[in-house]
């Protein structure tokens, strides 16, 4: 073996031996149950470990209704090119328009995915004179996103919006511009960013613009499902409004709701943008109709808001602390070893919840993470709280 596969050979053995080796679960789906091939538990389990928020993605009515009523047979299964060349199909457009037009903002993009999102917004328009404050929970893409930059970044605590103000006022003179970036709700504690606060941050110092990632709030919040931005009232101060639609929208891909200057700006300079051959045409027409109907599905919102609530409800009254404020609900356990032992509990009686570990977390929060859909009843939450409380 050479010097690369006896390395490979060797940080495999003590990853196995760490227990830290990730595998890809061969899973079997049916509906909102998965099952483990193979397994230690055979049986199906209820899944509270998908990002499938509303529950879209695993009801076949919504994808039968999209399959008779949008003439699929002559929607293009790929793209064939990037956009820049061939492959801008008249859909992306109107889809693109119907999400500003949702949003009420000048404009749109789509983009192949959250990573590509955020590995590609960020260093095509940082530069030298740019100051980046990023939470310091912000999601790895983000970060990979800021490496690519090369401009100055500081992690500001986990909100901690006075430290981010003090930053703020500490670097003003010495940057053409202050970059401000966050998640809505943040994806492994579940607890939401104060964006009106942001907000305010923003219109005090004008050099800031603001950058929110809504992988988890898009869909779930809002009267009109557009997310936390939406609820909190400041669609409009966000300057780089992102989102995933892998995530509640149930499709695949990204979006970013921007000025048209921004738009024409990404098509020119953004990497991941240009070099790659854009999403199918079929998968963004799927996109427009889930943005089409957003709307109608507030009594998802309501109910999902409901059974978390009780969730988080049952892990408090154990004395465990939880800041979350959603649908993501971790249960910290702190250590590896405690985090699998309940995973494992869990999924003997019948629910695929997942350890979080380290590097994910910081060492020391090693938890379960709950990840809860609009597809999970209120009798299921009752049966799925008494084990909850077998955990400690
Ligand atoms: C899931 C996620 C992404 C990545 O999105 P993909 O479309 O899956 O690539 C980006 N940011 C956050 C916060 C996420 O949770």
């Amino acid at each position: 073996m050479n010097h690369i596969e006896t390395r490979i050979h060797n940080e495999l053995q003590e990853l196995e031996k760490s227990g830290g080796l990730r595998k890809l679960p061969d899973i079997i789906h049916d509906g909102k149950f998965v099952t483990i091939k193979d397994g230690k538990y055979s049986s199906p389990m209820l899944n509270l470990s998908s990002n499938d928020y509303l529950g879209i993605a695993s009801e076949k009515e919504i994808q039968e209704d999209f399959l008779t009523n949008s003439r699929i047979a002559d929607i293009p299964f790929t793209s064939s090119s990037s956009r820049l060349l061939s492959g801008n199909y008249q859909i992306y457009q109107e889809t693109e328009s119907l999400i500003a037009k949702k949003f009420e903002r000048e404009s749109s993009l789509l983009l192949g995915s959250g990573y590509q999102m955020n590995t590609g917004i960020l260093p095509a328009i940082a530069d030298k004179n740019t100051l980046v404050l990023a939470d310091k929970l912000v999601h790895a893409s983000i970060i990979d996103g800021i490496r690519l930059t090369g401009s100055q970044c500081i992690r500001f605590r986990h909100q901690d919006y006075e430290q981010l103000e003090m930053l703020v006022k500490k670097y003003y003179n010495s940057y053409s511009s202050i970059i401000i970036i966050t998640e809505s709700i943040f994806s492994m504690d579940g607890d939401v960013a104060d964006l009106k606060l942001l907000s305010e941050i923003k219109r005090k110092y004008p050099i800031v613009m603001l950058y929110v990632d809504e992988a988890h709030g898009i869909g779930v919040r809002g009267e009109r499902g557009l997310g936390v931005a939406e609820e909190q009232g400041c669609i409009n101060d966000i300057d780089f409004l992102c989102g995933t639609l892998g995530k509640a929208l149930a499709s695949a891909g990204a979006y970013v709701v921007c000025s048209s200057d921004v738009r024409q700006y990404l098509i020119n300079k953004m990497r991941p943008f240009i070099f790659t051959t854009a999403l199918p045409p079929v998968n963004i027409a799927w996109t427009g109709y889930i943005f089409s109907r957003l709307e109608e599905w507030n009594n998802r919102r309501k109910h999902l808001s409901l059974i978390s609530r009780m969730v988080k409800d049952k892990i408090t009254s154990m004395g465990i602390n939880c800041i979350s404020d959603s649908h993501i609900i971790p249960f910290m356990l702190g250590s590896n070893e405690k985090a699998i032992a309940a995973s494992e509990l869990m999924q003997k009686e019948g629910y695929y919840v997942l350890p979080i570990r380290q590097p994910t977390v910081p060492a020391g929060s090693e938890r379960l993470r709950f990840s809860l859909t609009a597809s999970v009843t209120v009798n299921e939450v009752n049966n799925l709280n008494d084990k909850i409380e077998t955990i400690i």
